[in-house]
């Protein structure tokens, strides 16, 4: 579904990723985990352009998306692979309903009445229907960020992308999002998390790559990689997180 090949990338003279080869399958949920600097972000925001490799291939469905590439062939991947970062970007003057509305719109020329029924419909899988008319800063932080997963789904998309959603959050509002989440991941979705969740990793992870210094430094399931790491780096790591 999604593969970077060989992909190294420099900001300046700073290798930050160093020849990557990660495959991501369909209906795979992919959870990165690695200290803070190791190139977590750079790595997932290669997926779906919002960086360029200094060297190597990201693809989408057996396409290269990297490089210069058509706008069609760039409308395909935004349409096709939703993001959702740690700081909710809702829009602040659009209510709920909008906000979700919005891409599906003026994108996929959903009519009003399309729109409206598709976001009533994504609101009442995640419980908040009663928020269409609301606008983000009459929302709590957890309830933002499950309407920027929304926001993204109304695009439809083969995969869902997240770089730490919950770490912004206050305490008690990262359980509903990772529910959010665990929900999407059992419906099916190809999902690749930046994560430090453990409980979500093992509960829905169907892989768990260790990134250290720009490297992968190991990959294997939940239980291998939080209970029998082959190294020392990763062991280290993972004694602090858990
Ligand atoms: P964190 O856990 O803190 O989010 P991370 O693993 O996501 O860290 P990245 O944000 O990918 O790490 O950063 C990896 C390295 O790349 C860091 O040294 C960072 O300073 C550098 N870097 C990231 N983006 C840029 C940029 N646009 N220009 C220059 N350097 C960058
Ligand atoms: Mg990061």
């Amino acid at each position: 579904m999604l593969e970077l090949r060989h992909v190294t990338k420099k900001f300046g003279n700073n290798t930050v990723l160093h020849d990557i080869n990660l495959k991501v399958h369909n209906g795979e949920v992919v959870v990165i985990i690695g200290p803070s600097g190791s190139g977590k972000s750079t790595l997932i925001r290669h997926m779906n352009l919002l960086e360029q490799p200094t060297s190597g291939k990201v693809l989408f469905q057996d396409k290269i998306i990297s490089g210069s590439i058509s706008k069609k062939a760039q409308q395909r991947v935004h349409e096709n692979i939703g993001m959702v970062f740690q700081h909710f970007d809702l829009f602040p003057h659009f209510t709920v309903r909008q906000n979700i509305s919005y891409a599906p719109r003026v994108v996929k020329h959903l009519s009003k009445s399309q729109a409206d029924r598709q976001s009533t419909e994504l609101l009442k899988k995640m419980d908040l229907e009663n928020k269409a008319d609301a606008y983000p800063d009459q929302l709590s932080g957890g309830q933002q960020q499950r309407i920027a997963i929304i926001r993204s789904l109304a695009m439809n998309p083969k995969v869902m992308l997240f770089d730490e959603p919950t770490s912004a959050l206050d305490p008690e509002m990262v359980e509903e999002v990772l529910k959010s989440m665990k929900k999407l991941a059992k419906s099916g979705m190809t999902m690749v998390v930046v994560t430090h969740e453990m409980g979500f990793a093992q509960e829905v992870g169907s892989r768990v790559v260790f990134v250290d210094r720009g490297h992968i430094l190991e990959q294997g399931t939940p239980d291998e990689i939080f209970h029998h790491a082959k190294h020392e780096r990763t062991k280290n790591f993972i004694s602090k997180i858990l």
